[in-house]
């Protein structure tokens, strides 16, 4: 049977169609500037990639032209080959362990979590609308990046502020990238032959967002995002931690009001902010080797701070079986792996440096007499939503 998995953004749409239970991707894609007269439609057929450029008004267009593309190119026959869609969902709050069918309160729930990620659940909930109104009677589920999560103790998760900010507005951490945590966490046991029960294994989620994750026993039990993606490791352009004395202090010399602060600690800083070069890691290894010296140190305070995260987990969980290497820099840049490995060597930890110089394949790339076992292993958040779907509805 064919399952997609779908991220809906403001405006944009990405999908991945699986047929079930083989785990084969069938087709991918992503339908970009909604709402614009020239908005993208991209899908890629036997890694071949095909690109229309087209008006699309809103979100029910998109999926309705995913579909007819679908029927069009013969990718199914009919509609009802479709049996299930997954929607990922960025803020499930302290609603959601796991992930769930899609009702109406199921909806209500997503829509009252949108004050806590504004830019992301609603426009999931477009999506989630666009689906069932276009496949009226097929399933629709909801996975969700905080779930693996809400594993964690009030010791991990709650913040030192007054206690009614959490009881009353429910200020704590949620953490994000949940689907990928849990996908290379349990992947990693897999590959090293044993029960992720049996395993405390350090996650290292490093894309555009990054973050970091404690898994004992297969359960998360630390992350290193908040309330929202904004805490923890420093990222493309969110800063991560800081002292909230900064803002009070930046709004008195410079006039900013919260709102713009909060923007430049999410759009501006990070990579970006300090290199003043790009976003992109890419850019920045390049501009260091061309003898840039702030894009040499955006880089590593970010490595620090991972290699801070890593000790601290390793002290948490009592000691650390493996860590794991995914996303965008964890998966190709070998440089990462090897100064944050480099930084934690105090643990036991160490590189085989011909095996780390790969990009985006399954390895183990620890040496054979590292005490601390190190894999890269390209996350599958998609496919874990099509697992859900499956397990989920029931199919
Ligand atoms: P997100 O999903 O959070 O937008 P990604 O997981 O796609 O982010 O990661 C984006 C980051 O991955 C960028 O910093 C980019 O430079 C890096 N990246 C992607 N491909 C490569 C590559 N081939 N070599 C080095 N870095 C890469």
């Amino acid at each position: 049977m064919k399952i997609m998995s779908v991220n809906a953004g403001s405006s944009s749409l990405k999908f991945k169609m699986y047929e079930m239970p083989e785990e084969k991707v069938i087709t991918e894609g992503i339908v970009e500037r909604i709402g614009l007269e020239d908005a993208y439609f991209t899908i890629k057929i036997n890694g071949e990639k095909q690109k229309e450029v087209l008006p699309i008004k809103d979100h029910s267009v998109a999926v309705q032209k995913l579909l007819d593309e679908l029927i069009k190119r013969g990718i199914v026959k009919s509609l009802d080959e479709i049996q299930g869609i997954g929607h990922r969902i960025v803020q499930g709050g302290w609603y959601f362990d796991d992930s769930v069918l899609i009702d109406q309160s199921v909806i209500d729930k997503i829509d009252e979590l949108c004050a806590l990620a504004p830019l992301h659940n609603r426009p999931h909930l477009i999506g989630i609308d666009a689906f069932r109104k276009v496949l009226p009677a097929v399933p629709n589920v909801a996975v969700f990046d905080t779930s693996f999560h809400q594993t964690m103790t009030e010791e991990a998760f709650m913040y030192a502020i007054p206690y009614e900010w959490y009881t009353e507005q429910k200020v704590r951490k949620y953490g994000a990238h949940g689907t990928s945590h849990k996908y290379v966490a349990y992947r990693c046991a897999e590959l090293m032959g044993k029960d992720v029960k049996d395993l405390k294994i350090i996650t290292c989620h490093l894309g555009n967002g990054a973050s970091i994750s404690a898994v004992k026993g297969g359960k998360c039990i630390d992350t290193s995002m908040g309330l929202t993606p904004l805490e923890g490791i420093p990222m493309g352009t969110r800063s991560g931690n800081l002292d909230p004395t900064v803002l009070s202090y930046m709004a008195e010399k410079k006039g900013y009001g919260l709102d713009e602060l909060i923007t430049i600690l999410n759009k501006k800083s990070g990579y970006l902010g300090v290199s003043g070069v790009s976003n992109d890691s890419r850019d920045l290894e390049e501009a260091m080797d061309a003898g840039n010296e702030r894009a040499k140190l955006a880089l590593d305070i970010q490595y620090k701070r991972i290699a801070d995260y890593i000790g601290s987990y390793y002290v948490y969980m009592g000691g650390v079986d493996a860590i794991v290497f995914t996303a965008g820099i964890g998966e190709n840049c070998a440089r990462c792996r090897e100064q944050v490995i480099e930084r934690v060597s105090v643990l036991g930890a160490k590189l085989d440096l011909e095996a780390n110089n790969v990009r985006g394949v399954e390895k183990e790339i620890s040496s054979q007499d590292s005490k601390v076992k190190v894999y890269l292993i390209p996350t599958e958040e998609e496919l874990m939503i099509a697992r859900d779907v499956m397990r989920v509805a029931n199919l």
